[in-house]
Parts: structure tokens; C-alpha cells; sequence
């Protein structure tokens, strides 16, 4: 994807010209958000709340797969809360806690009971969830527009985006819409980034994690996320560098998959060869195997770190996977996509209330840099700690058995993955996951 001059467009127009109400053809809005993924569902929900005019481009219809674990941390709920979504509805599954597994030991660490977060996590397969985020977007008011591929970003001749190109429907007809903002939540692809030249940064890791779905009475409704910190890399005799899951999805079915950070200088890690060296470790009762197997095994990577900078560029704002937003501790996005795009929505509405120009792209500029307010250091940390343990010995010397004897390091460690803990502190242990944060230096872009 390149980007295309928009030689038609003496800037766009933003006077609400009335859309055809099957959305064929042309259209104009003040934000047009390109994939409806959780960050660009999230994005639109919040910005059509705000009262702006938004329309959401989706290149899928619904429902669709998505490959992911399908597991939220209490994050996730909160973000799902504050986009107003019906968590107490049928369909999902509520965990206490998660499950590390260890050289034979099994440790639980149930959610923290913080202020600011739910003490629950939930689990619900992507199938039916992006559709269910979608649908909240367009009931809040964005006018969602399916079977809709974004192609180019267009822009004038001062390289401000103006809009983007697209094909639509089964005949992939050509389309045009106007906006001078686009949010890009296109996901790992990250296509409308890069038309506008924003590379990854390759410094920062892209792990690959791979799963498959199960039917098992036995695991469907366990209470808790369980990972499994040893799995093993076969034939090279190496720690898998990364972890594996088994997440119940209470409806007959898990989620078992692993994924694995990049070791620098080594082959990629065979996570399909890893799976099957793991399997015949689970307990026979459980039913895991070629018979129960309701899936291929399906693999995507995971940008980390916060890898695309800067996350605002000429009109264009990145959330999600688009600016590698997953955690860097535990391989986790979703809560974080849908975090980015509120944040991205707030920024906007609150640009949008000043006259275009020099202040409005002021107040936009306020997007990366809370970001890194509320992650630069947290994803620097984690970085870190994937550079000098995780990637090269795996998740087992954070689950070293001092570690798991000790209830209070176990309670920091469950915050520190998970990214959660009061501020200001209410605990010691707050207080402790703060300092660690505070320690490290705060990243400059
Ligand atoms: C195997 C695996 C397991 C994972 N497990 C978990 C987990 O348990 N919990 C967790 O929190 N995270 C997990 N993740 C990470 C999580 O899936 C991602 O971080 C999350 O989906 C990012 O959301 P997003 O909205 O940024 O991108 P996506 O979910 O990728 O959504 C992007 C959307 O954009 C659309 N799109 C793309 N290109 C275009 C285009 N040109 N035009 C229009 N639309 C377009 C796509 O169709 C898609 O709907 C996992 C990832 C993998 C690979």
C-alpha cells in the first residue's frame, strides 16, 4: 500500500453531507477508522459517544476468526465496562485468576483486588467478540461500513492525509472517503502506517504465538487461566522462550496455544513442533487430541513495545497492533487496543473542538505522549526483562519455587504481568510495582 494524491480535494468537508444509507459509494466523515478490530471498535464507540461523525472500515464481514488466546485480564474488562458492554450477558466466561505451572508444581494467583480494576478476567472467542464490539460502535452512533478493504491513504499535496481509498463489496469497487483524521487499527499488518512511511522500530521484539481450539468438558468451565511456564523448543534442547495456555472458554471449548519472543541469532522457534512435544504432558482426562481438535492450528505475530513511533503523524493517529502495542510481559493486546483507542477518541474530540490549524494539531500531538505516560516505562521494563530472561530462558525463573512459596511475591509478580495496580498506591505491593516502574528511565519519544 502506497499512498495516492487526493487531487480532488480542496481539503475535505466536514458539513455533514448526508451519507447514501446503504453506504455505497463516496462518503465524508470527521474520522474515518480503518479495521474493526477491538482497537478500532473501541476508537469509534468512544468517538461516536463524543458526538463525533465517524465511519469504521472493516475488510471482513461479520463474525470472522481472529487468531488470538480469547483471554482478558481484568484490563480488559475495564475496558469493556467503560465502553458501556453488557459483560453480564450470556456468552461470557468469567476467571478468577490465572494458573502457573511449573516443573510439576501448579501455583494460583488470583486477580488483585485493586480500585481501579474489576477482580475478574473474562474469556470469549474472538468469533462472535470483534462482532460484538462492532455492533456496540454502530448502535453508539459510528456508521460502520463492512467488506470494505482500505487500499491507500490519500493525501494533498502538503502530504496531510485527506482520507483513504478503498475497494468495496465482492466487486471491489473503487471508493473514496474523506476525513482529516483516519485512525489506523488495521492491526499487525500495519499497512496504513507504513504507506506513510511509519516503520518499525526493529529493535523492539515481534513474537509469533500460535493456538488451536478443544473441546473439553473437563477444562471448559475451569475458573482460571492457566499457563504453562516449561514447555521446551524439541530437537534443540532450548526452554521454549515464551509460555504456553489453556484458556476456558465455557462453552464445551478451550483455547490452547503458546507463544514464543524472537531469540536473537536463532532459528524462528517451530511452535507447531513445540505444541505437539507439550500436549502428551496434559492430563489424559482432559480429552485434548486429534479427535477432540474443533480447529487447524493457526498462528499471527505480536508486535511489542510500542515498536511503530510516533503513534500521530500528518492527520493519521496508530492504535493497537498497528503501533505494536502488545505487552512486552505477557503477550497480551486486546485491553491494550482497546485502551489505545479511547485514548486516541478523547485526544480527538477534544482537538476537534479547536479551529483546524496549528492548535488542533497541537491538542493531536497530546495522543503519543500520553501513551507513553500511561506505558513507556512499564513496556521498557518488560522489554528488558524479555531481552535478558524471557527470550532466552523462558517464564520459568519468574516462577522459580521461592517465587511460588512466597504469596507476596507471587501478588506482584500477577500485577506486574498484568499491568495493574492502584495509583496511588493502597498497598505495599503497589507501592513496590511503582518504584520498579519509576526506576526506569522514562522513554523520550
Ligand atoms: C495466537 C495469539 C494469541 C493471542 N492471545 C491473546 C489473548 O489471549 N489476550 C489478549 O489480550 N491478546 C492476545 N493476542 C493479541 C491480540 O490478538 C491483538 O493484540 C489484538 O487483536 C489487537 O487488536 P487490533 O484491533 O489492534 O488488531 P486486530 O484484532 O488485528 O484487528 C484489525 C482489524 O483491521 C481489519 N483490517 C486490516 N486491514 C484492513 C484494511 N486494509 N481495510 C479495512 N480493514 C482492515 C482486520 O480485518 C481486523 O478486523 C493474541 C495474539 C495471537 C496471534
Amino acid at each position: 500500500m502506497t499512498s495516492e494524491r487526493d487531487d480532488a480535494s480542496g481539503g475535505p468537508t466536514t458539513d455533514g453531507t448526508s451519507p447514501r444509507p446503504d453506504g455505497a459509494g463516496d462518503e465524508e466523515a470527521q474520522v474515518i477508522v480503518v479495521g474493526a478490530g477491538p482497537a478500532g471498535s473501541a476508537a469509534a464507540a468512544h468517538l461516536a459517544r463524543a458526538g463525533v461523525d465517524v465511519l469504521l472500515l472493516e475488510k471482513s464481514g461479520f463474525p470472522r476468526e481472529k487468531v488470538c488466546g480469547d483471554g482478558l485480564t481484568p484490563r480488559g474488562v475495564r475496558q469493556l465496562v467503560r465502553m458501556g458492554i453488557d459483560i453480564n450477558a450470556p456468552g461470557w466466561m468469567r476467571n478468577k485468576g490465572m494458573r502457573w505451572v511449573c516443573e510439576g508444581r501448579a501455583v494460583e494467583l488470583d486477580w488483585p483486588r485493586l480500585g481501579s480494576h474489576p477482580d475478574f478476567g473474562l474469556t470469549r472467542s474472538r468469533y462472535d467478540f470483534d462482532e460484538l464490539l462492532a455492533t456496540h460502535a454502530r448502535a453508539a452512533g459510528a456508521r460502520l461500513r463492512t467488506q470494505v478493504k482500505v487500499t491507500a491513504p490519500l493525501c494533498d499535496r502538503a502530504g496531510n492525509l485527506t482520507g483513504v481509498s478503498a475497494a468495496r463489496g465482492p466487486g471491489r469497487e473503487p471508493v473514496r472517503y474523506r476525513a482529516p483524521l483516519v485512525v489506523a487499527a488495521d492491526g499487525a499488518s500495519a499497512r496504513t502506517a507504513l504507506a506513510l512511511g511509519l516503520e518499525r522500530d526493529t529493535a523492539l521484539p515481534v513474537a509469533t504465538a500460535a493456538r488451536r481450539y478443544y473441546r473439553s468438558e473437563a477444562r471448559t468451565h475451569d475458573p482460571y487461566l492457566e499457563l504453562w511456564a516449561d514447555l521446551r523448543c524439541p530437537g534443540t534442547g532450548l526452554d521454549l522462550p515464551g509460555y504456553g495456555w489453556v484458556f476456558p472458554l465455557g462453552d464445551g471449548r478451550i483455547n490452547i496455544g503458546l507463544g514464543a519472543l524472537p531469540r536473537r541469532g536463532r532459528r524462528t522457534v517451530d511452535l507447531r513442533a513445540a505444541l505437539e512435544h507439550w500436549l502428551p504432558r496434559l492430563p489424559a482426562h482432559w480429552g485434548v487430541g486429534e479427535e477432540t481438535a474443533e480447529s487447524p492450528l493457526r498462528s499471527a505475530p505480536l508486535p511489542m513495545g510500542l515498536n511503530r513511533r510516533p503513534q500521530y503523524r500528518r492527520g493519521l493517529l496508530l492504535v493497537g497492533d498497528s503501533a505494536g502495542m502488545v505487552s512486552p510481559w505477557s503477550g497480551e493486546g486486546v485491553a491494550q487496543a482497546m485502551e489505545a483507542g479511547e485514548v486516541a477518541a478523547e485526544t480527538i474530540a477534544l482537538a476537534l473542538a479547536r479551529p483546524a490549524g496549528a492548535r488542533r494539531e497541537h491538542a493531536l500531538h497530546q495522543y503519543p505522549a500520553e501513551i507513553r505516560r500511561r506505558w513507556g516505562r512499564y513496556y521498557r521494563l518488560g522489554t528488558l526483562a524479555g531481552d535478558l530472561v524471557l527470550a532466552r530462558y523462558g517464564y520459568r525463573p519468574l516462577l522459580h519455587p521461592r517465587v511460588m512459596a512466597s504469596p507476596p511475591l507471587l501478588r506482584a509478580l500477577a500485577r506486574l504481568l498484568t499491568h495493574a495496580a492502584d495509583e496511588p498506591a493502597r498497598d505495599g505491593i503497589d507501592a513496590v510495582v511503582h518504584a520498579l516502574l519509576r526506576a526506569v528511565p522514562a522513554p523520550r519519544r
